[in-house]
């Protein structure tokens, strides 16, 4: 059945896959986005389809629509993104989510929030499973982004007990491919636009800390088949791909897939960094059926091609501190 769908935050990475799969599915499409750390040419191409239209909009402000799902993707999600203005980055977590969480009550729609890894902190437990409550330091400089979330799990869980809104938290793990913005300052985009350039890879600390990488297709997968799940399995539920690398390593086999001659250079390693970061995803095989189809390399070499393709000066750094 054709659905009218919102997604905040729909001109992003993630959000504007989404975008894509569901305008090619017949859904009426409401992509929601303020551009913060977007360009509009990620949606170009959706741009004249009868069922896509584009809001320009904050959701830290109300809103007044009629939808039967909503996919709550608006958040800043990369370090210097979400830290380039913390206080904007946890008013949208926190007044996002009631705002969206409020559409959702009004209009019976179903809302689906996307978390993070975030949650967990810096784990003493590893894997991560969802019953981990994680450990947070409230007061550095990634928690605008960890406690916002963690918060908004909360306002989830707190409108569904309370209001009957009918919700489905996704913890995500990292996750990276095309349409990246290739100045976000995360792993994936450095090296890459690193690799390309021929220029010294940033390596922070030692290298020795860890993450597990999910290619966008199969998070698109998971969080489409989780909004839509008939078992009424609201989450949290992590989503991601179970195979852990160094930084290190990944470094490496960015380079070799690259053919490039860029050297390793060090860097400090920020605050809170996590050291391990690995999803354990036995939860969502059994509840959702999924797990991940592609592996790293075949990954890397998709986002290699889509970071030949782009002119780098199309994109604007939203943060000076991206590297
Ligand atoms: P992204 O930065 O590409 O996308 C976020 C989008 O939200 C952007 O288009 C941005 O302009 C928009 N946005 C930000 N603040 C907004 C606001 N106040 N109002 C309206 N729009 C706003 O990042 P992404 O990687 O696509 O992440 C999408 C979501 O998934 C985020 O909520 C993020 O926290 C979550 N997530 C992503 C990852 C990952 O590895 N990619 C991991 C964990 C969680
Ligand atoms: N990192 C790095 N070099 C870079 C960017 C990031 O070594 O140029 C490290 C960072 O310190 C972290 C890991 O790579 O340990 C993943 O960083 P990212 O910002 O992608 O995401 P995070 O998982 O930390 O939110």
């Amino acid at each position: 059945m054709i659905k009218r769908i919102l997604i905040t935050g729909g001109a992003g990475f993630l959000g504007s896959h989404l975008c894509e799969r569901l305008v090619a599915e017949g859904h009426d499409v409401i992509c929601l986005d303020n551009f913060f750390t977007s360009q509009k040419t990620n949606i170009q191409h959706l741009l004249g389809k009868p069922n896509f239209e584009v809001l320009r909009h904050d959701i830290t402000l109300p809103i007044f629509l009629e939808v039967d799902q909503i996919y709550n993707m608006a958040c800043p999600a990369a370090p210097g993104h979400y830290q380039y203005n913390p206080i904007k980055t946890i008013k949208t977590s926190v007044l996002g989510s009631i705002n969206m969480l409020g559409v959702a009550k009004r209009c019976g729609a179903k809302i689906l929030q996307a978390s993070t890894s975030e949650v967990y902190g810096d784990p003493e437990v590893h894997p991560q499973v969802e019953s981990y409550r994680g450990s947070v330091n409230p007061i550095g400089i990634r928690a605008c982004y960890d406690e916002g979330k963690r918060v908004a799990e909360t306002l989830f869980m707190d409108y569904h007990r309370s209001n009957n809104v009918d919700v489905r938290i996704v913890r995500i793990f990292n996750t990276y491919g095309p349409r990246m913005h290739p100045y976000d300052g995360r792993v994936v985009s450095n090296f890459i636009r690193q690799a390309l350039g021929n220029e010294d890879i940033t390596i922070f600390g030692d290298g020795s800390q860890t993450r597990s990488f999910c290619y966008r297709n199969d998070l698109v997968d998971a969080i489409i088949t989780m909004m839509n799940n008939e078992n009424h399995f609201v989450g949290p539920v992590n989503i991601g791909n179970p195979t852990e690398f160094t930084i290190l390593e990944l470094a490496q086999k960015v380079i070799e897939l690259a053919g490039s001659s860029s050297q390793l250079m060090h860097k400090p390693l920020p605050s809170d960094d996590p050291t391990r970061r690995r999803p354990d995803i036995s939860l969502a095989k059994r509840e959702l059926g999924w797990e991940p189809k592609i592996a790293l390399a075949e990954g890397l070499q998709h986002t290699l091609d889509w970071f030949r393709s782009i002119k780098l000066q199309d994109y604007r750094p939203p943060t000076p501190n991206y590297n």
